[in-house]
């Protein structure tokens, strides 16, 4: 038999049953009403148990549950018990405790469901009202009790305390119909599912014909197996219906309660006192009762209702509170998504970047490294001055994409780091080798001219590159290892690749030392000049003298101004260094003069630098009057550099210092950037040609020309030579024969402290 066939016999069973018993109470059959009553409430019973207890959600409405299944189960008994006595053992139920009493147990499990169902449905202020309500209603209904059911009879009060048992039964009764009505009105929102209509009908039900039960024990007759019985159990059907239905159905229907509108749901207080009028005409002690009982109730539910209202606009408040914390946490993540991308690439940003390399590393196997490119645009800065910041954005973007489309389907990871720096992270297992092959594959790539508005600009970088784990064995130290190479790489020129390596660190934690030290020299304990004559090639008479600065640092060791200057440079730290040298030269300058004439010039070094200061000029003027210095006697040597070509300012600024009479040397000649520019566009007045070019000048025909070419320029253009770095007599006579000017070399003398070349050179 399948189960469908099955569920529908035993609805007709079931619903049979119920037929049959009410045709036996109609037939007043007491048989039938005493062995059927108890079957049939134990049926309804079974399945309150099944959809209250069984299927309910949490301990609450369990135990809930459990009182409205003990209420019908409690009757079920008793029905039985009734049975047994008055079919079997031929006794008088009424007489029986456990059936006179017994029954009254259902009342009381019945109160205690109600209590508890609707409390923990009920918030704090809707509960205060729920029991303003109650105590209206059921003031009222105890007046109607007393007109109406006791007819106002104090000798009927006293018969119902000696049975209190009944007359707490008729308490609750009441109770149970207000109670529900109540609640029934309170239901506020939600669809109520269908059980629930079912379950009060049966409570309301049950306590009307408990009432008409009292009422026929205290003035009637109560006659078992009446009607009367028939609507007790039609009650637990409509129960056990509600049992059936919370059982079957798939969602539990939500219903939320409240107890708005109190005062206007007070109207229902008007029933009581219109009763009075209609059936027992003007009782005034009575309908005044009333009356203020309506006052009363309108009052305290005003006051409730206030209560209620500002509860809401605190939990409206907070509901808004979490939107808007929702919709904060939306735009927040909406950002992180933001940031996490480069605006003008398009790539990974540095944020993002930095996140997921850590990610990589904690992922990474024994077997596997990573190697970091750290790539550099060079010029990036004049690119977009030149050419406006859109097209510098849109040429950066292009290589962006270049490298992204050749490295995509490596598994790289590329973002953008810097304005003008890219990173590439590649898995694998390299070697510097391997990863200088694709460095050089990186350059090859993207170093050629991209077209941008009608532009075409050419693209250079340079890369560094650092393995993890080999050379580096954190995060931070990979990038700051790729970022050290690429520098290094830098310095070699454009399109150079560099592997990092431990020495190169070591230069740069140097570097950071000195640049260190030099942030809290104290300028006249730790520096000194030396000055290095320089002398006419024909007759050894010394000519002039280059200051050159000396630094002893506190702990009395001495570091190189080949190495600190450069460091000064880049720092900008040179500026105030060079103006103190200028104003130390000068002055020992003005000391010697007094101690004896000489018309020997002074010449100190200046860094492009320095030419840039929007001062320069002006502070030099005045330290040569200060000093009382005739320009004359004054040069300065200008190191060649890019600057000196790129730079108008510099330019212009040298033309003044001629104009001045101080005259201006080119420094280290024929080294670095190719200088038979500066001859022509400079005012130049000597060339010092570099050590380098000195070196092997008797050995080196190509060296030897290079300068032989570089003095025949500089006489046309009427301008002197002095030869660097001169260590030999060889190295001198050779330069004597293609007629340098002068010379300046540890040959005639090293640089040295002023009183030893005042002694030595000045005044002999
Ligand atoms: P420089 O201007 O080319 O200075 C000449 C350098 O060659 C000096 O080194 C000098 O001591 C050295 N020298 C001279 N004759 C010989 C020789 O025969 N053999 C050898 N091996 N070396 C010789 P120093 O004093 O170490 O200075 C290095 C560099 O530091 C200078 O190169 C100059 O560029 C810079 N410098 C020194 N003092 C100053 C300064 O006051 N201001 C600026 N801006 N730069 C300075
Ligand atoms: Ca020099």
């Amino acid at each position: 038999m399948g189960s469908v066939m099955r569920g529908l016999l035993r609805n007709t069973i079931i619903i049979g049953l119920f037929v049959l018993y009410f045709i036996m109470i109609l037939m007043k059959s007491d048989l039938g009403g005493n062995l059927l009553s108890p079957v049939v409430t134990a049926i309804a019973a079974w399945y309150l148990y099944l959809g209250y207890v069984k299927k309910a959600a949490g301990r609450t409405m369990r135990a809930e549950g459990v009182f409205f299944f003990a209420s019908v189960f409690t009757w079920v008994v008793c029905d039985t018990a009734w049975a047994v006595y008055s079919l079997l053992l031929g006794i008088d139920p009424e007489e029986m405790i456990l059936t006179t009493y017994g029954y009254s147990l259902t009342n009381l499990f019945f109160l205690i469901w109600l209590i508890i169902s609707g409390l923990q449905e009920l918030k704090r202020w809707n509960m205060v009202q729920v029991l303003v309500d109650t105590v209206a209603i059921s003031f009222s209904s105890m007046i109607l009790i007393w007109l109406f059911f006791l007819n106002a009879d104090r000798q009927n009060v006293i018969l119902l305390q000696t049975d209190w048992v009944s007359a707490a039964s008729i308490g609750i009764d009441f109770i149970i119909i207000i109670w529900t009505i109540i609640w029934f009105f309170s239901i506020r929102s939600g669809k109520i599912p269908r059980y629930m209509r079912y379950s009060p009908l049966g409570t309301i039900l049950f306590a009307l014909m408990d009432i008409v039960y009292y009422y026929q024990l205290f003035y009637t007759e109560y006659d078992p197996n009446s009607l009367l019985d028939g609507g007790y159990v039609f009650a637990f059907a409509l129960m056990g219906i509600s049992g059936y239905l919370k059982y079957v159905q798939k969602e539990q229907g939500a219903i939320t309660l409240d107890n708005k509108g109190g005062n206007s749901k007070g109207l229902i207080l008007l029933v009581a006192p219109v009763a009075i009028v209609l059936f027992k005409g003007f009782e005034v002690e009575y309908l005044l009762l009333l009356v203020v009982t309506i006052l009363l109730h309108f009052m305290f539910s005003a006051f409730t209702q206030k209560n209620i209202f500002r509860d809401e606009l605190l939990e409206k408040e907070k509901e808004l509170n979490a939107k808007l914390e929702r919709k904060v946490a939306e735009r927040t993540s909406e950002l992180n998504a933001l940031l996490d991308k480069d605006v003008v690439t398009g790539l990974q940003s540095r944020r993002s970047f930095l996140r997921n390399l850590r990610e990589t590393i904690g992922e990474l196997d024994d077997q596997s490294n990573l190697i970091l490119f750290y790539i550099d645009l060079n010029r990036y800065k004049m690119i977009k001055t030149m050419f406006g910041n859109y097209v510098g954005e849109q040429v950066l973007s292009e290589v962006g994409a270049t490298l992204q489309t050749r490295f995509e389907k490596d598994g790289a990871m590329l973002a953008s780091y810097g304005e003008d720096v890219f990173v590439l992270l590649l898995k694998g297992n390299f070697t510097y080798e391997k990863g200088e092959a694709i460095a050089a594959e990186i350059t090859e790539t993207c170093s050629r001219i991209y077209r941008v508005d009608g532009y075409d600009i050419r693209v250079t970088l340079n890369t560094g590159l650092a393995i993890y784990p080999t050379d580096s064995s954190t995060k931070a130290e990979l990038i700051r290892h790729a970022d050290i190479a690429m520098s290094e790489a830098r310095k070699n020129g454009y399109n150079k690749v560099q592997s990092f390596d431990h020495e190169l660190e070591a230069q740069v934690s140097r570097k950071n030392r000195i640049e260190l030290l030099l942030k809290k020299v104290c300028f006249d304990e730790e520096f000194s000049l030396h000055y290095q004559p320089q002398v006419t090639i024909e007759k050894g008479e010394i000519y002039g003298m280059e200051a050159l600065l000396r630094w002893k640092t506190p702990d009395g060791t001495m570091i190189s101004p080949g190495e600190f200057i450069p460091i000064a440079e880049e720092t900008g730290y040179i500026i105030p260094i060079g103006y103190w040298v200028m104003e130390r030269a000068l002055e020992q300058l003005a000391k010697w003069d007094e101690l004896c004439d000489g018309d020997y010039k002074m010449a100190v070094n200046v860094s492009a630098k320095q030419l840039l200061e929007r001062d320069f000029i002006q502070n030099l003027s005045e330290m040569l009057i200060r000093y009382q210095i005739d320009p004359a006697r004054l040069e300065i040597e200008i190191t060649e550099s890019s600057q000196l070509e790129e730079n108008r300012e510099i330019k212009s600024k040298l033309i003044r210092i001629h104009e001045m009479g101080i005259s201006i040397a080119m420094d280290d000649f024929g080294t670095g950037y190719s200088s038979l520019y500066y001859l022509k566009h400079l005012p130049i007045d000597r060339i010092k040609i570099a050590k380098p070019l000195i070196d092997k000048i008797e050995t080196d025909v190509y060296d030897k020309t290079i300068v032989q070419t570089a003095i025949t320029v500089a006489k046309t253009r009427n301008m002197k030579t002095i030869a660097e770095g001169v260590e030999t007599r060889e190295q001198w006579e050779c330069l004597k024969a293609i007629h340098c000017d002068e010379v300046q070399g540890y040959y005639f003398a090293r640089p040295m402290p002023a009183a030893e070349i005042f002694e030595k050179w000045l005044c002999k």
